[in-house]
């Protein structure tokens, strides 16, 4: 055995034993490496230090986030580690800018790697990560989610090359849940698992028959495409396979939702995961499906939109996030947009680790009439894919707030880019066709109709610089 695969099996028994001993202390757990990371983050790291200084309670270090730490990046970095890889902040200065999607990720081979978070935020951001530290990530989601034995059982001989099938919306087919395996696969380790994306946007007959010539043994997709697929085998359509699992973006599935995945695909194993590029796996769904806080790797705070403490059982506007394995680049107190809240009752599976929900911010559903007065329903997502697409705006916010009538609020930057749409009238003639065309899919002609209205900045905190917001005011009828 390699000596990558001897350290995830070690880390992976060690996360295990703790779990199964009897009365697992995690919170000392939790406690004793978080002081550990204050202690060398305070030492190292010239932006740590100053946020840690005089601070006497971890409630009280100021909370941080994505913009902050991006733009004093050299400053964030642990710089006793930085030497101990003989890398200099010039040379790490020079990686980032010249780092592109294409571009290895590599610092230094198989030891130090540059990770970037794009997908929905306007600002891009670079985090460096070390080879141990991903190690153990990738042991916690191993022991606490039965799901990624997968790509081990693939070093099997014998074993078939397992299929994995993405699917979701449009061009910015976007999965941060399956980032897991993407890491896989930039570490060449892709040829044990063959992954594809799939748009769900299509006609059901061939996103079907695509899915039928592929034969996943696994799919992967953030909650609301999964339940319209399973929607589209309800209502019939022949699946000429059976996935083993179900893997989830970490959305919120309601009971109702989940109940008709299971009777969609009987047998498939149904799992969540809740990460980000930025921390070690956040939550880790059990056999109930309960999303369990991994309390002994990363610190979960659930915070109002002036970072003060929600209580248990209520949303959150924020969470603050401390990763307690990342020591090159630190992520301590770190404010994340998502809304979670931490639940008071206990799981059935019997875990300690707590237990959270979260609530999706990205996709809800739309309802609205067509020209027969026919409710008919669509993701968020499909519409606003073709709003955004085009129009170079860094920031649009969806308004759905009064039945058949939808409002999008747009950021024009008072020095916009010549490529930007810049006035109300620009942005009508651009965005008419393909708002009519879309709504003639849906036989609505003429039941439905928009109105564009433009801001200058988008609004402070807006939605941890999510460029593309949502709300939704309108419930179905039934
Ligand atoms: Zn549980």
């Amino acid at each position: 055995m390699n000596v990558f695969k001897r350290k995830v099996v070690r880390n992976y028994l060690a996360v295990r034993r703790r779990d199964l001993s009897a009365n697992p202390d995690y919170h000392k757990v939790q406690q004793d490496k978080l002081r550990a990371l204050l202690k060398d983050a305070a030492a190292h790291s010239v932006f740590q230090r100053e946020r840690l200084t005089d601070i006497e309670r971890y409630s009280d270090i100021p909370p941080t986030d994505k913009v902050s730490m991006m733009d004093r990046f050299l400053d964030t970095l642990n710089e006793r580690l930085l030497q101990e890889f003989g890398l200099t902040k010039e040379e790490v200065w020079d990686f980032v800018q010249k780092a592109n999607t294409k571009s290895s990720p590599w610092l230094r081979r198989d030891q130090v790697r540059l990770a970037r978070t794009s997908g929905t935020t306007g600002q891009p951001g670079f985090f460096l990560g070390v080879v141990e530290e991903s190690l153990i990530q990738r042991s916690v989601s191993l022991a606490r989610s039965g799901m990624y034995r997968m790509p081990l059982l693939s070093l099997v001989p014998g074993i078939r090359k397992q299929r994995i099938a993405m699917v979701g919306g449009g061009r910015e087919n976007s999965l941060s849940g399956s980032s897991f395996i993407n890491n896989l696969a930039r570490e060449k380790l892709s040829r044990l698992l063959d992954m594809r994306s799939f748009s769900s946007y299509q006609e059901p007959e061939v996103l079907v028959s695509q899915l039928n010539d592929f034969k996943p043994h696994q799919i992967t997709a953030y909650p609301p495409y999964l339940v319209k697929l399973a929607e589209i085998k309800l209502q019939g359509y022949e699946f000429h396979f059976a996935p083993k699992r179900l893997a989830l973006g970490a959305d919120l599935l309601s009971k109702q939702d989940r109940d008709k995945l299971v009777e969609a695909f009987p047998g498939a194993r149904i799992r969540n995961h809740y990460g980000s590029i930025e921390t070690s796996p956040i939550a880790l769904s059990c056999s109930y499906g309960t999303l369990h806080v991994n309390m002994d790797f990363v610190i979960v705070e659930a915070v109002d939109d002036s970072d003060g403490p929600v209580e248990p059982g209520q949303w959150s506007d924020a969470i603050l996030v401390t990763d307690l394995t990342r020591r090159l680049h630190p992520v301590i107190r770190y404010r994340m947009g998502d809304s979670i809240r931490i639940l008071t009752e206990g799981c059935p599976c019997g875990s300690r680790l707590p237990a959270m929900e979260i609530r999706s911010r990205r996709i809800r559903k739309l309802y609205f009439d067509d020209n027969l007065g026919q409710e008919q329903e669509i993701l968020s997502t499909e519409l606003m894919d073709k709003v955004m697409y085009d129009t170079v705006l860094p920031w649009c916010r969806m308004e759905y707030h009064q039945r058949n009538r939808f409002r999008f609020v747009f950021n024009v930057p008072a020095f916009p880019l010549p490529s930007m749409l810049c006035t109300v009238e620009d942005i009508r003639r651009h965005l008419t066709p393909i708002f009519d065309d879309f709504m003639r899919k849906h036989g609505c002609t003429d039941s439905v109709s928009f109105e564009i209205c433009t801001i200058p900045e988008p609004p402070p905190k807006a939605d941890n610089l999510k460029r593309r917001e949502v709300e939704v005011r309108v419930a179905s009828k039934h």
